[in-house]
């Protein structure tokens, strides 16, 4: 009975938590003896220590001297020792301080790496949140190795908060392996956390397994070292594997999006530099998976450069041109799908946010001040977090015509995923539903596209055997009204996300005014402080996170 190991969902989130708490606290004691920072602290902290654990009877007239019990512990680990009379022996201090350094280091050591190791079976850091379970209440797959809990933004930030305190407490062995005391295999368990951060708690799944304000609320809070130690690793992966990731989508979307939400112009920068560098062609044959030809046939340049370029303008707040280098990307992608490796769900669900962001700005310049609908998730994602400059009007706007066509060329690539997708409906079910909600929003945002978008559904719903009663209860509507209301309920339904008008007050009236009556919020702003400011006021109401938490934001917003 007492050897039972607790299984997964016995695993408390109080326990591990106070687990965590405790390991900085000792870090933050014993490094400053372990890797003195201040000449001038040293002999003093190293005193403290070796009073600590030698007492103080340890003292000789000789400050270089000190005796040591052979009952302590720690005798059998100081290797000279110079003289032995009955039941002391006289030692080096210098030897003593090095061997309660070793003791400590190899202490921490041994705690850090076995909470990292225990830390993969905890579901709660470790595991993406299932989302059949989480829409249903039960999951089918006996085999299913994802978390079942039913997400709440509370329920969210404390998996996060606790996956940010396992990520920063298993970065502190960092400081002992920069100064040689440990062996390269650490950063193997830094990694997989780094990437498990990633994975499971930073990326965007699906309205209802994810909260976007509750991500920046853990990524604000990240200690500085340990968001430049995220920052360096993500980059160093991105950039190690760059001759083989030029062809490699799925790496380079996971990355870039990272960098996005933390908002690191530097590495976006690099990564522009990176994806600019063209490779010489010795005949035109020679044009390889990810590359496109560059003046004239015997030039390559990475099809990268547009995802990069997407970045780039929107810093630069050109809303269009960002615009038209992300559909450049996504088309690409498209046609060559399997061989950029963009097949897994977490890829395509990033390729997913990247039509979302894309078809989001052309809705903002489609006219001088904004009146728009859109999820909170969006929102946040998208604008608060990287750039709110698109909403306010000071960028170029798209002709009517331009428009219209822009927003026809992303529900040809949304049908085109699509029918990618219903291929494997099961595997990509929260894709596919996000991608339909991205048409639902196309026509709310945009009535001429009503019809358009309702044909599709029938089209799709005549070409497909459907098995998702949630796809088919979108798909088989035919009331456009009624759909824009069963958009607002599911995305609603865990507090995660809803719909927001957005809406600058230089309109008189929102076109979504109706909208109101049935509970959707608006946020109205005439400057980017406002929209900040009102969005946090929504978010508060919907998730009860209180303001002055959400203000935290801003540290990440604004550095
Ligand atoms: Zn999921
Ligand atoms: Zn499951």
């Amino acid at each position: 009975m007492w050897l039972q190991i607790p299984s997964p969902s016995e695993i408390n989130i109080n326990y591990w938590d106070e687990r965590l708490q405790y390991l900085p606290r000792l870090c933050k004691l014993t490094f400053p003896f372990i890797v003195p920072q201040k000449n001038d602290e040293i002999t003093h902290i190293s005193k403290e220590f070796v009073d600590i654990f030698f007492g103080f009877e340890s003292k000789m007239q000789n400050p270089q001297k000190r005796k040591v019990s052979f009952y302590n512990p720690l005798n059998y680990l100081i290797q000279k020792n110079e003289a032995i009379t009955d039941c002391w022996m006289i030692c080096d201090v210098d030897d003593v301080h090095q061997t309660v350094s070793q003791f400590l280091i190899t202490y921490i050591y041994d705690r850090i790496s076995k909470i990292g190791q225990d830390g993969k079976d905890n579901p709660n850091i470790a595991s993406i949140i299932c989302y059949n379970f989480a829409s249903s209440g039960n999951c089918q797959n006996s085999n299913c190795q994802m978390h079942h809990v039913s997400p709440t933004p509370l329920l969210l930030f404390q998996r996060q908060k606790l996956a940010r305190l396992q990520y920063t407490v298993v970065r502190q062995l960092d400081v002992l392996y920069r100064h040689g005391l440990l062996c390269k295999e650490i950063l193997n368990l830094q990694n997989w956390w780094a990437e498990n951060l990633v994975k499971c708690h930073l990326r965007y799944h699906s309205p209802h397994t994810s909260c976007p304000e509750v991500t920046y609320m853990a990524l604000a809070n990240l200690p500085i070292h340990v968001r430049d130690g995220l920052i360096n690793e993500v980059y160093k992966t991105m950039l190690f594997n760059k001759s083989k990731n030029a062809n490699d989508f799925e790496v380079m979307l996971k990355y870039i999006l990272v960098i996005q939400q933390l908002r690191d112009k530097t590495v976006i920068d690099e990564f522009y530099r990176e994806m600019s560098k063209t490779k010489i062609l010795s005949h035109p044959n020679d044009l390889t998976v990810g590359f496109e030809y560059y003046c004239g046939n015997f030039q390559a340049i990475p099809i990268g450069r547009y995802l990069s370029q997407f970045f780039s303008f929107l810093y630069n707040n050109k809303v269009i041109s960002a615009i038209i280098s992300s559909k450049s990307f996504i088309n690409y992608s498209l046609k060559n799908i399997k061989q950029v490796n963009l097949i897994s769900s977490d890829a395509l669900g990033d390729l997913t946010s990247l039509v979302e962001f894309t078809t989001s700005l052309i809705f903002t310049v489609g006219q001088e001040y904004c009146d728009l609908c859109l999820p909170r998730a969006y929102l946040i994602n998208y604008f608060e977090a990287f750039n709110a400059k698109p909403l306010i009007p000071v960028r170029y706007t798209y002709s009517r015509k331009n428009y219209l066509s822009a927003i026809n060329n992303s529900i040809d690539q949304v049908q085109q995923l699509l029918d990618l997708l219903f291929c494997k409906e099961q595997a990509y079910l929260t894709i596919i539903l996000r991608l339909i909600r991205l048409l639902i929003l196309i026509g709310l945002n945009e009535s001429k596209f009503v019809q358009n978008i309702l044909n599709l559904f029938k089209h799709i719903i005549s070409k497909y055997d459907i098995f998702s009663t949630k796809i088919k209860k979108y798909l088989k509507e035919d009331d456009f009204t009624s759909l824009e209301i069963i958009l607002h309920n599911d995305l609603k339904e865990k507090f995660c996300d809803s719909l927001v008008i957005v809406h600058h007050r230089c309109i008189s009236k929102s076109k979504f005014a109706f909208f109101e009556k049935n509970g959707v919020k608006r946020l109205t702003y005439n400057s980017i402080e406002e929209f900040r400011s009102s969005l946090r006021k929504i978010i508060s109401s919907v998730t009860e996170i209180p303001e002055d938490k959400l203000a935290l934001l801003d540290s990440l917003v604004e550095s």
